[in-house]
This record gives structure tokens, C-alpha cells and sequence, in this order.
């Protein structure tokens, strides 16, 4: 026998135990303290943090018949379908909607939409939600929320089983653009106030649209933002970014992935809590220094986006105005889309 490799196994045997009490102590703190300091915490500590491992959780699917995904053919040649962070840029024929369900159903997972119809904007109201129990999540379940200063206004539309609408009454402001500002701020108090307690995901959305194909559980990831339709053949400088350093809203020149679309971004309620709120105090802070970003709420949430990277990237099949844009091949439909409206007739009334 080898006296020193005996030596040598006997050392190494004991090198091996000590590492594995050292991770023991070291793991079974980290993951013990966390949980000790939030016993005495508030409920809503507790269930962000089973919230959030929730989102993540993997499902464990049943045999299913589908067609096989083909290493040698992409499922879009015409398109960028990955952004340089590998986050998934959303377009028909890259998802089977099938497997997403099955997945997004065994998560129990649940969706809230957030939209704001203040003042003249409560018309629009009927046409957004009629359509979104054709087209939106269909089969999963889905909480309206619908923040309104004219609660009786609300039209009567008649939801699917697991769907249902809650009215949130809020204040008006004068100018439109405030109202369109003020969206991030109520979001992010309602999110800590309710939305965290009641769903997985938030979809914030513009109500003078309409749903006009499927949009479904394939949007959902922790952080999304959609194409804006008018530019996502434009390079970088063309992008109408907040360009005045003033602004918390600021973007260089030099700077910028896509121009993401106001009208409709979303996510886990954790995240979409983090950058409603990050959006709203850089508007406040704009607001000190006497300045308001060109494209309000839509400047500030770009400068989120470039920071914070999305997980997920909606391509303008998710955010399309026909009559402007008429209907381009690499569409290959057209799901939420533009309403009409007069500005004169509607606006700041
Ligand atoms: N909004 C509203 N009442 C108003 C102005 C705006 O409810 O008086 C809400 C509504 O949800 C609307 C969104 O804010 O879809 C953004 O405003 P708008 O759609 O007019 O902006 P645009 O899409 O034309 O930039
Ligand atoms: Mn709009």
C-alpha cells in the first residue's frame, strides 16, 4: 500500500468533509435568515416571495401529439425572433400556443389586464372589453381592472367563467397627458395595494384599441414591452427618445435596442410594480425641474427598457393601427389594434 496517497485520500476525504459542512452552514444560513427575518414581516413580503418563485416554477406536461420544432429550419427567416439578451421577440409561427397553455394552466396562472377609461374615454370601454373575451387569454383566468372616474359609466359586458371586472374609482386631470402619465402612478399603488395579492402577471393596456386576434399566455414573462408599429424599421437615431439631457427620460443618440409602444407593456406584478414606480418618480422629478418628456409616460418608459432589459419583446402584431399602417406580409395578424378616434372630440373632455 501506498502510504502517502493513503495520507493523500485520508487529507482529501477530510477536505471533502469540511466542504460540505462549510456549504451546510453557509446555504442553510442564507436560506434560513431570509425566512426567519419575514415571519415577523407584513403578509405582503411573504407572498411577493411565493409569488415570485410561482412565476418560475417548471411544470411537469403530459404526453401531447405536436408538430416537431426543426433545428435546421427556423420558424421565421423574415423577422428577428431573438434580441442580442435572448429574449424572445413574439411573432406568429414562432409559438405553439398549445404547449403554452398547458404549461400556463398547470401554473394556475393569473392575469390581470389594467386599463384606464377617464372621462370621454369610458366609449371606448365596451369595444375593448367584448373583444378581449374573444381574443384575450381565453380559457385562463383574467381580472379586469378598470380605473375610471365615471364608475356608472362602465358598460355591462358579459364575462366568461374564471374572468371578472373590477372598477377602480381614481381622480381626473385636465390634460390628457396627465392622464396618460398619472397611469404609471396608479399602477404602481395598486399594485402594492392589490394587484400583488390577486394575480401573477399584469398586462397594462390603452383602452382606444381593440383585440382582433388571439393574444394569449405567450406574452407573459417577467418583463414585456411592445413594439412601437412606426418604428420598427428605424434605426436608433430616429427614434423620438426624450433627446434633452434635462430629462430623467434621456436617451443619447448612440443609445437604444427598439422604441417600445406606451399603449402596451406588462409583466410579473413584482416587476411591472418596480418600473411603474421608477417611471412615475422620474416623471415627478422631470416635473420639479420644469420639464415634461416629449412623449410623456411612453419617453420614460423607453429609458426603463434600455436599462432594464425585457424578457419577452412583442412584436407589432401586438400593437397595430391599420389605417395608418395598412397590413405588411411579415404580419401575420394583426391582434390588437388601433380604434378610431376624433382628438378634437375626445381629448381633455
Ligand atoms: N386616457 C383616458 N382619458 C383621457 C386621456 C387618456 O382614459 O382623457 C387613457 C386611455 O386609457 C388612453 C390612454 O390614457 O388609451 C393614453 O391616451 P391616448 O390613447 O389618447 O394616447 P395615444 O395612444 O393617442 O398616444
Ligand atoms: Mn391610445
Amino acid at each position: 500500500m501506498n502510504l502517502r496517497g493513503g495520507s493523500k485520500y485520508y487529507l482529501l476525504h477530510l477536505g471533502v468533509l469540511l466542504f460540505i459542512v462549510l456549504v451546510v452552514v453557509f446555504f442553510g444560513y442564507g436560506l434560513l435568515s431570509p425566512r426567519s427575518q419575514e415571519m415577523g414581516e407584513p403578509e405582503a413580503v411573504t407572498s411577493m416571495f411565493v409569488e415570485e418563485l410561482n412565476v418560475q416554477e417548471v411544470v411537469t406536461l403530459s404526453r401531447m401529439a405536436y408538430s416537431q420544432p426543426k433545428v435546421l429550419t427556423p420558424s421565421r427567416k423574415d423577422v428577428l425572433v431573438l434580441t442580442p439578451w435572448l429574449a424572445p421577440i413574439i411573432w406568429e409561427g414562432t409559438f405553439n400556443i398549445d404547449i403554452l397553455n398547458e404549461q400556463f394552466k398547470l401554473r394556475n396562472t393569473r392575469i390581470g389586464l389594467t386599463v384606464f377609461a377617464i372621462k370621454k374615454y369610458v366609449l371606448f370601454l365596451k369595444l375593448f372589453l367584448e373583444t378581449a373575451e374573444q381574443h384575450f387569454m381565453v380559457g385562463h383566468k383574467v381580472i379586469y381592472y378598470v380605473f375610471t372616474d365615471r364608475p356608472a359609466d362602465v358598460p355591462q359586458v358579459p364575462l366568461a367563467a374564471g374572468r371578472r371586472l373590477v372598477v377602480l374609482t381614481v381622480r381626473n386631470y385636465t390634460r390628457w397627458q396627465d392622464v396618460s402619465m398619472h397611469r404609471m402612478e396608479m399602477i404602481s399603488l395598486f399594485s402594492e395595494r392589490r394587484f400583488l395579492h390577486e394575480v401573477d402577471y399584469l398586462v397594462c393596456a390603452d383602452v382606444d384599441m381593440k383585440f382582433s386576434d388571439h393574444v394569449g399566455v405567450e406574452i407573459l414573462s417577467a418583463l414585456f414591452g411592445t413594439l412601437h408599429p412606426g418604428f420598427y424599421g428605424s434605426s436608433r437615431e430616429a427614434f423620438t427618445y426624450e433627446r434633452r439631457p434635462k430629462s430623467q427620460a434621456y436617451i443619447p443618440r448612440d443609445e437604444g435596442d427598439f422604441y417600445y409602444m406606451g399603449a402596451f407593456f406588462g409583466g410579473s406584478v413584482v416587476e411591472v410594480h418596480h418600473l411603474t414606480k421608477a417611471c412615475h418618480e422620474a416623471m415627478v422629478e422631470d416635473q420639479a425641474n420644469g420639464i415634461e418628456a416629449v412623449w410623456h409616460d411612453e419617453s420614460h418608459l423607453n429609458k426603463y427598457l434600455l436599462y432594464h432589459k425585457p424578457t419577452k419583446v412583442l412584436s407589432p402584431e401586438y400593437m397595430w393601427d391599420q389605417q395608418l399602417l395598412g397590413w405588411p406580409s411579415i404580419m401575420k395578424k394583426l391582434r390588437y389594434v388601433a380604434v378610431p378616434k376624433n382628438h378634437q372630440e375626445i381629448r381633455n373632455k
